[in-house]
């Protein structure tokens, strides 16, 4: 063991969004919560993203400028100004350039790959420039930020300020790569004439993936649960990477995400009717009668009221719900479901809810208020996805004594610890395989519970309302990989 220091460990987060600027998925939320939850635990933790011009004024009127400077991407000269904002206590940075970042949305334009390559090079140069910004682990999130641990080793590595930065790369979706064809590597990365960082990036004959690199280039890979972690190492799931996290294994990591537990609260939540909690859950029985209401449903407490809230995408097994939904009218469930998505999805349940009355509702919306009112109101969560990298539904789900009924894949099945009716121990139910059936038949035995053994639903629920989703659990896993790369740190 080296001589320690005394010092908080400085972690720069990098990423493409952040709550409350910026957000389009998962990725907000945890740039959003987790730094703030590393400082309590002992970090000094700050955030680096882009100033899009589409956050909110009141954020824009905070910033302050801190400092601008020019950074070198292959053959241009690039402006870049670094804007500063406390947030909660957590001190963001913003990555400013006009001409790449004034737009009416984070991605989807031709240059992205230019755009995030830019901003990758720019946390580079700002690590290197600014003393504010010098970090003992740089952390990266996704394709947007995937460059930045292939910048600092190969352009970099000379300066003071680098040298010793260890990487973090966390993989939030494996489907987004940053793939472009290999013109990039001379025009916007500058690394034409460095075979081994381009033998690194290739990914087709003339193709670069931006995740490649820093699959291949950070000292640590981490995913948002351990069970996707294993499945990323399969064809199946890992969208042709599935080689290179298989090569490694050992560098690579699943911590499950929290949730906002103030936000998702039964017992503070103003969204909803009735609040309660887990020694009083009669205003749960008021949600739930009030929620068959506003939807249309027979407002009967015997009825299992099956909730699923989230995109209508392939990706959330929505075909077995099409294929399952007429034998679970025949036994009388009741299912409402709130969601947007593809339009053959969308249609789908529309139809459903025409021809079921009072026992189908859809809600073709994004609601975030009807979607507390339906966590309260739930009986049941279902969420039969294909994959599911982590999850948020199922957790929130469970902090409302909705009992979940996953399949098991991803952070459904890090999340969800499966009922066993002989010890009544368990948070939901699980089953293994994409069958319409078998999911069908699991959602059954979950209504037979329901209906025959009140105590041990009773059980059930308290047990998964027990159960800590907070972020200070996750904050814990990744301050220890930090400090596994940085032992001269004193934890
Ligand atoms: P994914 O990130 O794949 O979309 P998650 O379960 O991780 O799925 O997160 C989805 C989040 O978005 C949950 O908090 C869910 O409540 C919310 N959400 C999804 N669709 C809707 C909708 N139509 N209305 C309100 N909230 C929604």
């Amino acid at each position: 063991m080296p001589d320690q220091v005394r010092r908080k460990i400085r972690v720069l987060f990098a990423a493409a969004e952040a709550v409350p600027f910026v957000k389009t998925g998962g990725l907000g939320d945890v740039a959003g919560s987790l730094p703030a939850e590393l400082r309590r635990a002992g970090a000094k933790a700050s955030v680096i993203l882009p100033k899009y011009s589409f956050i909110p004024q009141e954020y824009q009127e905070q910033m302050v400028h801190v400092a601008d400077f020019y950074v070198p991407l292959a053959w241009r000269s690039v402006y870049c100004g670094i804007e500063k904002l406390t947030y909660h206590g957590v001190d963001f940075y913003f990555v400013d350039n006009e001409a790449y970042f004034k737009r009416d949305a984070a991605y989807g334009y031709f240059d992205d790959g230019e755009r995030f390559a830019f901003f990758s090079k720019a946390i580079c140069e700002a690590i290197e420039l600014l003393p504010e910004l010098q970090c003992d682990v740089l952390h990266c999130n996704d394709w947007q930020t995937a460059l930045a641990p292939v910048f600092i080793r190969e352009f970099y590595q000379a300066s003071e300020a680098c040298r010793n930065v260890k990487t973090i790369f966390t993989v939030h979706n494996v489907k987004f790569q940053g793939q472009y064809s290999d013109k990039v590597l001379e025009d916007v990365l500058g690394l034409a004439d460095n075979p081994t960082a381009a033998g690194q990036l290739y990914c087709d004959r003339d193709s670069i993936n931006y995740m490649k690199g820093a699959l291949c280039y950070s000292d640590i890979i981490t995913t948002v649960s351990p069970s996707y972690a294993s499945e990323l190492q399969m064809p199946f799931y890992g969208e042709g990477m599935d080689g290179i996290f298989r090569r490694r294994s050992a560098s690579l990591r699943g911590i499950l995400n929290g949730i906002d537990v103030d936000a998702w609260n039964p017992a503070t939540d103003e969204l909803i009717n009735h609040k309660y909690s887990v020694d009083d859950m009669s205003g749960k029985a008021e949600d739930k009668r009030l929620l068959q209401q506003e939807l249309g449903l027979a407002e009967d407490p015997t009825r299992p009221l099956v909730v699923m809230i989230g995109r209508l995408t392939n990706q959330k097994g929505l075909g077995l719900v099409r294929y399952a939904m007429s034998r679970l009218m025949e036994r009388g469930v009741q299912v409402a479901i709130l969601g947007t998505g593809d339009r053959d999805q969308e249609d789908a349940f529309r139809y459903f809810d025409w021809t079921y009355g009072d026992q189908m509702s859809a809600r073709i919306a994004f609601d975030n208020a009807l979607s507390h009112r339906m966590y309260s109101g739930g009986d049941i969560l279902l969420m039969p996805s294909e994959f599911e990298p982590c999850g948020l539904s199922q957790m929130i789900a469970m902090r409302y004594g909705t009992l979940p009924v996953v399949r098991e894949t991803g952070g459904l099945q890090d999340s969800v610890e499966a009922y066993n009716k002989f010890t009544g121990e368990g948070t939901g139910f699980r089953f293994a395989n994409m069958n319409a059936d078998e999911m069908a038949n699991t959602l059954l035995s979950a209504c037979e519970l329901f209906w025959t053994d009140q105590e041990a639903w009773a059980k059930l629920r308290r047990q998964a309302m027990e159960t800590d989703f907070s972020w200070s659990r996750a904050a814990d896993e990744y301050m220890g990989i930090y400090h596994d790369l940085h032992p001269e740190i004193a934890r």
